[in-house]
Formats: structure tokens, C-alpha cells, sequence
């Protein structure tokens, strides 16, 4: 049967800046990967349905050059997942549903962003039967996100800048965190902390080891 990872996105572009790491590592350990994409961003707070076309087929790009076998959007509005929890729980209960997944990354349950929080919180919801689960860190102004686990990303590092050039929209100038000096410095860091050149920092939140020995 094979294993299956899942990254469950709040907005297009957070599963690359917290798991294009994480995703070369399951893929070379033989797991399909899946991306599930909660919400739409609004622009100025209204909704572009033209720029929501675009992004989608720059998270297809990203998907090729990542080796993403699929990826589920939600279709959720950006800026109002914090409005009932149902309404975030449910999208994401159907994509786990039909991935049937081994591992999932979630977004931090700390992060400063309220539409990170509200996708953290439905998604322990929702993965509450998953074996694994990590919560990934998406690099911005949170400061208290506590890794405990962390992954060696060096021979993937130049893959997660080429893949955040794919959303070229979101890119912006040093000392944003959406910068490849930005990303590279948190790479360090997280690094520093785990005697690594670049690393990608997770907090493991629940891991389930099932017997051989039956
Ligand atoms: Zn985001």
C-alpha cells in the first residue's frame, strides 16, 4: 500500500515556504504527495477572480517542479476562515477523506496570521485519526513557534527558492520573510539549532508507531 503525504495549505505558496523540504524528503522516502489549498487570497479586500486563476496555475507549476501528485483547493475565502470553524473543518475533513493520509503538515496553532490559526485549529479537527502530524512553520513575524524536529534541506534548498519564484506575486524585498535572503537566513537558523547548513523546522505534534510484532 503506498504512504501518502499530505500538506494542508491556509493560502497558495505556505506549502512551499513551510514543506518544499519536507515534500523532497517523503517524496525520496517513496510517500505521494498531496496539497490541500484552503482559501483564495483577496486583493485589497475584494475578491479577483482573475488573479485566483493565475494563482492556481502557478500552484500548478509549483506541483511539476515539486513532484506533487495532486493538489485539492478548497476554495475558501482568504480573511474570513476565521469566522465559524465548521465552515474550514469540513473542506479539509473531505480532502483528508480522499487522500487517506499517512503523515499531514498543518499550519502553526501560534502563527500571528488569524487565517493560519483558524486552518492550525480545524486541522486537528480534522487529522484527530491521522498516525502523523507535524505542524510546519510558515517564516513571518511569530515568535514563539518551538520546533522539535527538524529536517536537513540542503540539497533541496535552491528547489524551494525556484519554487517560491513560481509565485512571483508573493515575492518581496529583504528583510520580508517572502525573500530568498529572507528564507535562506530562517533556513540557517532553523540550521544553527540542529547542526545543519539549512534546515526546515516542524513541532511534532502527534506520531503513532503500529506493532510488527502481532
Ligand atoms: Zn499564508
Amino acid at each position: 500500500m503506498s504512504k501518502k503525504m499530505l500538506v494542508i495549505a491556509p493560502h497558495a505558496d505556505d506549502e512551499v515556504l513551510g514543506c518544499a523540504g519536507a515534500i523532497q524528503h517523503y517524496k525520496k522516502e517513496g510517500y505521494e504527495i498531496f496539497v490541500n489549498i484552503v482559501s483564495n487570497r483577496i486583493l485589497n479586500h475584494t475578491i479577483d477572480n482573475e488573479h485566483i486563476a493565475n494563482t492556481k496555475k502557478c500552484t500548478e507549476e509549483v506541483a511539476n517542479l515539486l513532484g506533487i501528485k495532486n493538489v485539492f483547493h478548497s476554495d475558501l475565502n482568504d480573511e474570513q476562515l476565521d469566522n465559524l470553524l465548521i465552515d474550514v473543518i469540513v473542506p479539509i475533513e473531505k480532502v483528508i477523506d480522499d487522500v487517506n493520509p499517512n503523515i499531514v503538515f498543518v499550519p502553526n496553532i501560534t502563527d500571528t496570521d488569524q487565517d493560519h490559526r483558524s486552518v492550525a485549529n480545524a486541522c486537528l479537527v480534522a487529522c484527530r485519526s491521522i498516525p502523523s502530524l507535524f505542524s510546519y512553520e510558515i517564516p513571518g513575524p511569530s515568535i514563539d513557534f518551538q520546533p522539535n524536529y527538524y529536517l536537513d534541506i540542503e540539497q533541496y534548498f535552491e528547489l524551494k527558492i525556484a519554487a517560491m519564484e513560481k509565485y512571483s506575486d508573493e515575492w518581496r524585498t529583504f528583510p520580508h520573510p517572502r525573500s530568498p535572503e529572507g528564507l535562506k537566513i530562517v533556513a540557517q537558523y532553523r540550521g544553527i539549532q540542529s547542526g545543519l547548513n539549512y534546515a526546515e523546522a516542524y513541532k511534532l505534534i502527534k506520531h503513532t508507531e503500529k506493532s510488527m510484532h502481532k
